[in-house]
């Protein structure tokens, strides 16, 4: 029996994102539905580096971006690469990309993400528990390295933005950082540890065991395609997809870096574009680090998962067609074995796994979290760039709360689709 005000929800995208909206919508007591294209939990929420950091206010974009740049593109090792062939469909993006990196800007899009990141374990503890998913989700830290004291005064304005909105932080030196974490290379003088933040030790399978729960209590899953959506005096009759129009008193965009058609057609134009990042995974490791560790120079995370060790990180820009350039991933590998030295100088190729996904990225590294301007019924939920799978909870609790007409628990206004008209 449907709960009063109950509505028929069509969420679509079967992502981390999608699928914390799903089952919020769910505890709600909406009948809901998903819309895969794909294979759920498949798109950039299989491969990323599993943190969930609440400390993740740090935008893309901050000052002096733009003297860095130059330098990582011409870097065969560097965080960042561009096709050039893409150069000219990416420029206004990267233009807005290097706006948004102004001191004041940067300050204000860290404190509206604060509210949206921060609270990332607790807002999937419900959803954790109900689907019997805790042995995937842990609490115990982030740890930052660095090779010298000049590396890390550059990121100073990064963990004043962090300070500023409220996390603790510890810091090491390289003798406290060898006992913190022993397979740590010796190169590294200086650890920042953020312990409130936690990791899952396999995205697929936190997106599967949610995704399960949620059709074990009576949601269902549609695999087609959504095109758009159909409105009658400016309310949602129906989303349109590859196996007909689907009846729907709300829809739910989650589908990540594909969302940009979705939204225009609804008449808004967004600045998605997708950071590709890569993957490589050692199965059976030598060794591993105890908790995910950033090397704050290199821009990759080393995270220990249930199957293996992972090396994530780096950002391509050459949109969503382009193939994988697998070298971006095997320079994640050269990284890691000076990260950690107890790994030898090759593996077997049967150990060693690759991986391409696309982060669904816009130029202020704030998600487009709210309603469309066409109709209160659709609500976006998409862009969330470089930390999706820790927005993921709060985003979905959020999505419920405008779905069933109560005022968000967070600000939501710098995350409106407004802001890019
Ligand atoms: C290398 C790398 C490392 C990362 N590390 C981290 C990290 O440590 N912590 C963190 O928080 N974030 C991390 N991220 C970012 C994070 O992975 C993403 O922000 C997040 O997974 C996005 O989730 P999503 O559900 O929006 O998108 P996706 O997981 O891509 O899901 C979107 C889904 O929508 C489906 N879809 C698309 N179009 C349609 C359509 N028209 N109809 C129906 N279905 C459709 C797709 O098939 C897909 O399944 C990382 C990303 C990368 C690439």
């Amino acid at each position: 029996m449907p709960a009063i005000g109950a509505k028929r929800v069509a969420v679509i995208g079967a992502g981390m994102v999608g699928v914390c909206a799903a089952s919020w919508l769910q505890r709600d007591g909406h009948s809901v539905f998903l819309v895969e294209a794909g294979e759920p939990g498949k798109g950039a929420s299989f491969g990323n580096a599993g943190c969930l950091n609440g400390s993740s206010v740090t935008p893309m974009s901050m000052p002096g971006v733009l003297r860095n740049v130059p330098r990582w593109l011409f870097d065969p090792l560097g965080p960042l690469s561009l096709r050039w062939s893409y150069m000219p469909t990416i420029t206004p993006w990267l233009v807005r990309f290097i706006r948004a990196g102004s001191p004041e800007k940067v300050r204000a899009q860290a404190r509206a993400l604060r509210p949206l990141v921060g609270p990332s374990l607790e807002a999937l503890h419900p959803l954790v528990a109900a689907a019997d998913a805790e042995d995937l989700v842990h609490r115990l830290g982030h740890l930052h390295v660095y090779r010298s004291a000049e590396s890390l005064a550059k990121d100073r304005l990064a963990w004043e933005l962090r300070r500023e909105n409220g996390v603790e932080v510890d810091e090491f030196d390289a003798d406290e950082l060898r006992q913190l974490e022993p397979a740590l290379s010796r190169d590294y003088v200086r650890g920042l540890l953020v312990r409130e933040n936690g990791h899952t030790s396999n995205p697929l399978a936190l997106v599967e065991r949610l995704l399960g729960h949620f059709l074990r209590s009576g949601g269902e899953l549609v695999r087609t395609r959504a095109h758009g959506f159909r409105l009658d005096g400016g309310r949602l009759a129906a989303i349109r997809t590859g196996s007909g129009d689907l009846p729907a008193d709300a829809a739910v965009v989650c589908a990540g870096a594909y969302s940009k058609p979705l939204a225009a057609a609804l008449g808004d134009r967004v600045p998605l574009e997708t950071e590709r990042g890569y993957h490589l995974m050692i199965r059976d490791p030598e060794v591993m680090p105890r908790i995910p560790t950033a090397d704050a120079d290199g821009k990759f995370v080393a995270t220990p998962m249930e199957t293996g060790l992972r090396f994530a990180g780096t950002v391509e820009l050459a949109g969503l067609a382009a193939p994988p350039e697998w070298r971006r991933a095997r320079i994640l590998l050269d990284q890691g074995r000076k990260m950690l030295p107890g790994l030898p100088a090759s593996h077997p190729e049967e150990r060693i796994s690759m991986w391409m996904g696309h982060r669904p990225s816009l130029p202020d590294s704030l998600p487009v979290l709210g309603p469309s301007r066409a109709t209160p019924d659709v609500i976006y939920a998409f862009g969330h760039g470089h930390v999706g799978m820790t927005a993921a909870p709060m985003t979905g609790k959020v999505v419920a709360e405008l779905v069933s007409g109560r005022p968000p628990s967070i600000d939501i206004t710098p995350f409106s689709v407004g802001r890019f008209a």
